[in-house]
């Protein structure tokens, strides 16, 4: 289970510093500026490669599965079951009204476990009303449609998280800094002085080792029917108290069908471990400068579950643009966009303006 990475135009010459572009599969390179012959440290011994989309396709085809009755938008694609006793019902996501006749059954891997609602539909609109509230640049009117609360349903959305043990071999450069003495030339009342001023500098060597890193329930979405950027916001979740699942929690909510597959996830995972794995390789390597050439990652022990995280959604349509709202089920917070009325914003500019024409004037 393999990865490499490099970072193009990372290269620095040893002996002047100056950047080198760095061709790979080059063994050396000869700095243009100084003429100095720099060996390119190479990733030694090969890393057994792993087919890790094949191992977790295995894995989930052994997860236990359940069967559920899922209807899918139309317009939006989102599968999500039904609130129970309903005849007709629109999209939770994009308000799209759904065609209840197409629902039918989905085998999907069973979740292992959830975190229930723990606060009800009245809190949590109590909260969406004080976070309405408080939008002072949202348009009036649209503060009155969002607060019609048609569109506000409890849902259960899809998760992955992962566990991996890592081991990353990488190659790159140690910068320390040196100070040489500089002298230069000035003018000062007419005569030419000489100075001296020190210079900094520096020095590059070639480094390669090994971090180690196991990531601990790293999280990702498996929807892509709300925007991503408010879902993370409304982190952390209070993981240490999931339950196992249990059909009971879901009555009287929607639960949504996971739509980011296991692999896909996993790549998801494995862009957030990169930040990270990165992270510890410069630390590993040290010095005042850091330059990562390459780095090879393995992800071992890769463990996965299927969750479910409790959030209220507010989806409303407003002069043709969707207006989408976020709450944590847990913890009450809203996430979601903010819509900007142009009048206020301009009122307050010119309000602005004024105060600072007052002052003046004084
Ligand atoms: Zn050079
Ligand atoms: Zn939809």
């Amino acid at each position: 289970m393999t990865e490499t990475s490099t970072d193009s135009n990372t290269f620095a010459c040893t002996n002047c510093g100056a950047d080198l572009k760095y061709k790979p599969g080059t063994q050396f390179l000869t700095c243009e500026y100084c003429g100095a012959k720099n060996d390119i440290p190479q990733i030694e011994g090969e890393v057994e490669e792993l087919d890790f989309y094949k191992y977790l396709k295995d894995k989930s085809d052994k997860e236990e599965h359940v069967t559920a009755l899922f209807v899918k938008c139309g317009t939006c694609g989102a599968t999500a079951t039904l609130e129970p006793n309903v005849t007709s019902a629109k999209c939770p996501y994009c308000t799209s009204p759904l065609v209840l006749e197409d629902a039918k059954d989905e085998y999907v891997i069973k979740p292992k476990s959830l975190l229930p609602f723990k606060i009800t539909k009245d809190q949590a609109k109590d909260e969406f009303k004080k976070w309405v509230n408080k939008l002072w640049f949202a348009p009036n009117d649209l503060k009155k449609a969002i607060l019609n609360l048609d569109q506000f349903k409890g849902i259960y959305i899809p998760f992955w998280t992962f566990n991996t043990d890592t081991s990353t071999d990488y190659t790159g450069q140690c910068g320390e800094h040196y100070y040489v003495t500089d002298s230069y030339t000035t003018i000062k009342y007419g005569k030419s002085l000489t100075k001296t001023r020190q210079v900094q500098k520096t020095r590059w060597y070639s480094v390669s080792g090994r971090v180690n890193h196991l990531f601990d329930d790293i999280l990702t979405v498996a929807t892509h029917s709300l925007p991503e950027k408010y879902i993370y916001r409304l982190e952390p979740w209070d993981l240490e108290n999931l339950v196992p699942y249990d059909r009971n929690y879901l009555s009287g909510f929607i639960t949504e069908k996971y739509q980011v597959e296991l692999d896909e996830g996993f790549d998801i995972a494995k862009k957030m471990v990169d930040e990270e794995i990165r992270e510890l390789v410069r630390r590993d390597i040290g010095g005042d400068e850091q330059r990562v050439i390459s780095s090879n990652i393995s992800y071992n022990s890769i463990t996965f579950k299927h969750l479910l995280l409790p959030m209220f959604v507010s989806a409303y349509f407003f002069k043709d643009k969707l207006f989408l709202f976020l709450i944590n089920g847990r913890t009450g917070e809203v996430q979601g966009e903010r819509p900007y009325s142009k009048w206020k914003i301009g009122l307050t500019i010119a309000a602005g303006i004024a105060v600072i024409a007052a002052i003046v004037y004084i």
